[in-house]
This record gives C-alpha cells, sequence and structure tokens, in this order.
C-alpha cells in the first residue's frame, strides 16, 4: 500500500499544509520542535485511530482552534481509498471513508497498515508488561480489527467485576466482617467470573496464535542484524496457564481449555479477590519475557541488545502484517535511523527494500549515506509548514 498524499488541517502545530509522497522513502529533516513527529503522528491516526502519544483529542488540535482534520489518499491493490479525521475539542470525532462518514470505526481499522519505531518503543523492552501488552495489542488489531471489540468486551466485564469487588469490600469493612464470604456477592461474582472467562478466553487465544507467527520471524531478523552470537526468545507469560499435553500448540486450544483454566484459577484466588477489592486474574496480567542468551533482556541488556530486540521486533511485525494482510504496510522511523550504527542502518535499510513505503524523521542528514540519499524524497519541515 501506497499513501500518495496527506493533508493536514489544523493539527498540532500545522495550519494548513499538504504533502505528496512521490518516493518509496521520505525523510522529513528539521531541527527539534518542529513538526516532523507530529506529521508521523497524523498517519498513525490515519492508520489506527489512536496516537501513542496522547489520548484526548484536544492536544491533537492546533491549539488556537476547536477542530481539526486529517485527510490522507492511499493507493491499495484494490484501488484509491480516502481517509479522513475531523477532531473536535468538545465533540466526538468523525471518521471518513471516501468523504462519507462512517459508523462503525472497526472499519476504518486495517485499512492503511503501519508499523511504526520510535525510541519510545524501547519501552517495549524496559517498561512494565502494560507497554509489552498495548504492543502485542495493536498489532492484533491491524491484523484483525474485529480483535478492538474483543479486547473492550474484555475490559468492560473487568472493569464491572472490579467495581462489583470493590463495593463488597467497602461493605464488609464498614461492617467488620472481613473474611466471611458473602452469598450475595458470590452468585453476583459467579456471573462475572463466566462473562471474564468467556471474553478472556478470546483475548488469550489470539495473543497466543500472533506470538506464535511473530516468534520465529524475529528471532531470524535477530540472528541476521546481531550476528549468530546471540539468541533471543520471546515467552508469552499469560497469567492464566493452560497446562496442556507435551507438544500441543498452545494456540490451538479451544476456547473452553481457556475458559476452564480460568475459572480454575479465579477459584483459588476468590478470598485475594475479596480482600483487594479487584481481578487478580486474566490476560489484564499477562506479560511477555524476552531473553537474549536466557538472559532477560528488561534487566541485564545493554542500550545496544534493546535497541537490536526492538529493531527485529518491528521487521518481524512487517512481515508478518504484509502476510496476513497481503500487502506491504508502511514503514514510520521517528528518530531511530541516524541512532543505529552505519552497518545496524544499513541491514534496516536493505530489509526494508523498496517495497516497504518508509517516513523517516531526522535532525540532520549527516548520518545517512550519501549515495542512499539520493534515491529518496527530503522534506524539510519548520515549523508546522
Ligand atoms: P524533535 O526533533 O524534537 O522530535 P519534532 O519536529 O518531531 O521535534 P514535533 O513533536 O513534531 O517535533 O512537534 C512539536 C511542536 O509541535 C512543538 O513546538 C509543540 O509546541 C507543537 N505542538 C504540539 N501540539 C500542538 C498543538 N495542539 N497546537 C499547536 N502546536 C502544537
Ligand atoms: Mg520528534
Amino acid at each position: 500500500m501506497y499513501l500518495k498524499t496527506l493533508h493536514l488541517q489544523q493539527f498540532r502545530n500545522y495550519s494548513d499544509q499538504k504533502v505528496a509522497f512521490d518516493a518509496p522513502k521520505t525523510i522529513l529533516v528539521g531541527d527539534n520542535a518542529q513538526g516532523k513527529s507530529n506529521l508521523l503522528e497524523a498517519v498513525e491516526l490515519l492508520s489506527t485511530l489512536k496516537s501513542h502519544r496522547v489520548s484526548r483529542d484536544r492536544e491533537l488540535i492546533l491549539d488556537t482552534q476547536d477542530n481539526g482534520q486529517i485527510t490522507g489518499n492511499l493507493e491499495r491493490e484494490t484501488g484509491r481509498i480516502e481517509l479522513g479525521l475531523i477532531l473536535r475539542s468538545k465533540a466526538r470525532r468523525t471518521v471518513l471513508l471516501n468523504s462519507q462518514s462512517l459508523r462503525r470505526q472497526l472499519d476504518f481499522l486495517s485499512i492503511l497498515n503501519v508499523v511504526q519505531f520510535s525510541s519510545l518503543d524501547l519501552e517495549l523492552v524496559r517498561g512494565s508488561p502494560e507497554r509489552r501488552r498495548s504492543w502485542i495489542d495493536r498489532l492484533l488489531v491491524q491484523l484483525e480489527p474485529v480483535y478492538a471489540y474483543i479486547l473492550q468486551q474484555y475490559y468492560q466485564v473487568l472493569r464491572q467485576r472490579n467495581a462489583l469487588l470493590k463495593t463488597a469490600r467497602s461493605q464488609s469493612h464498614s461492617s467488620g466482617e472481613e473474611h466471611s464470604q458473602k452469598p450475595i456477592l458470590n452468585s453476583e461474582l459467579a456471573v462475572w467470573d463466566a462473562q471474564l472467562a468467556v471474553t478472556g478466553a478470546r483475548v488469550i487465544r489470539r495473543r497466543y496464535r500472533v506470538l506464535e507467527r511473530l516468534i520465529p520471524l524475529a528471532q531470524t531478523w535477530h540472528h541476521l542484524i546481531s550476528g549468530s552470537t546471540e539468541n533471543l526468545h520471546l515467552t508469552y507469560q499469560p497469567n492464566v496457564q493452560v497446562i496442556t499435553a507435551e507438544n500441543t500448540r498452545l494456540s490451538a486450544l479451544s476456547p473452553q481449555d481457556v475458559q476452564q483454566a480460568f475459572l480454575q484459577k479465579i477459584s483459588t484466588r476468590t478470598l485475594a479477590e475479596q480482600q483487594q477489592g479487584t481481578t487478580l486474574v486474566g490476560p489484564h496480567r499477562d506479560d511477555i519475557i524476552f531473553t537474549i542468551n536466557q538472559t532477560p533482556a528488561r534487566q541485564y541488556g545493554s542500550s545496544g541488545q534493546q535497541r537490536t530486540l526492538v529493531l527485529a521486533l518491528k521487521l518481524a511485525e512487517l512481515q508478518l502484517i504484509e502476510a496476513v494482510i497481503g500487502e506491504p504496510p508502511l514503514l514510520l522511523l521517528d528518530d531511530v535511523l541516524a541512532e543505529l550504527d552505519l552497518s545496524r542502518q544499513n541491514q534496516l535499510l536493505e530489509a526494508i527494500g523498496d517495497r516497504f513505503q518508509t517516513l523517516i524523521t531526522t535532525t540532520h542528514l549527516g548520518a545517512f549515506d550519501s549515495q542512499w540519499l539520493q534515491q529518496t524524497q527530503i522534506l524539510s519541515v519548520q515549523a508546522g509548514k
């Protein structure tokens, strides 16, 4: 797929700017705080309807205005599509497909596919489990947009179950019955347990499935980039573990297997959940562990090793999305290319080739190979222009 044009109106520090991308690779060059990352963020929004930087639309709109708009023209093998997003500070956003307003946002997801890589992504290795869950969830949404609903349903049930546990705890505190289990709570809770297990199992099975496909790709890339001395391992660590016979593919688990394991674990944690007033079991507590030569990369990896690991993950994402969607996604590289040493830079550029449209930001062109620069479109970004 190829993003031909982008039009930013009252978006971040852009008042009105049209951009045409006329080469597979575009470099956005400019000093700090000029609008390079803002432009990539606009592309991200057209892809996922989310920004990894902020959650409120108000912050995305030019600060003197009440609404803003992003429009992009995309060329896919199936034809041309115009994607639009209208942001409003005091009302809901509008999502446009070929100028028609869409009722279901789900239909907008996975039309434009992107893989992003910015220095923030190092948090994938260094940060909390929440970062890794949201990474895998975002990837899943791109591969299978309905996952956005599946996740939403799970979190809805989770919130309701937490509210019930919290209320019950405060009631038992005030009546001094710390450890007694209330019959009303138990029967009410059982309803939510069942729903949590059903919706949670959908999340767990999909996470298993995507990681099973992603892991070998990431390992291959990692081998290639780091040389063969380092072995990368990724392990999905679901909070609800399903015990299976040896050699069973975990992604092939039936929904019932997972639900059963889920309910089983809940039954062992009931007292703790009632004491703490929150749900302790479920995929909202999953993690993914990265190790290099059997050593956890989060605590012990050097910063170069962590960077290489994330790079391998991103390349694996590109490959997986291409395989599933059937078209190469866009790659957005925010400030990371210049930070890689020349050999890794070349590895990456070679891997991307001309297949993947790539937008790259940098503060200086000096870090790049001059021959390579001749084949790229260079746009200079200054104060939102
Ligand atoms: P760096 O090289 O430091 O990463 P950049 O070119 O990527 O810089 P951006 O993050 O794209 O910088 O843009 C930051 C600029 O955008 C800042 O000057 C910031 O004040 C401005 N900005 C951000 N949000 C808004 C907004 N809603 N309205 C107006 N300006 C904004
Ligand atoms: Mg930036």
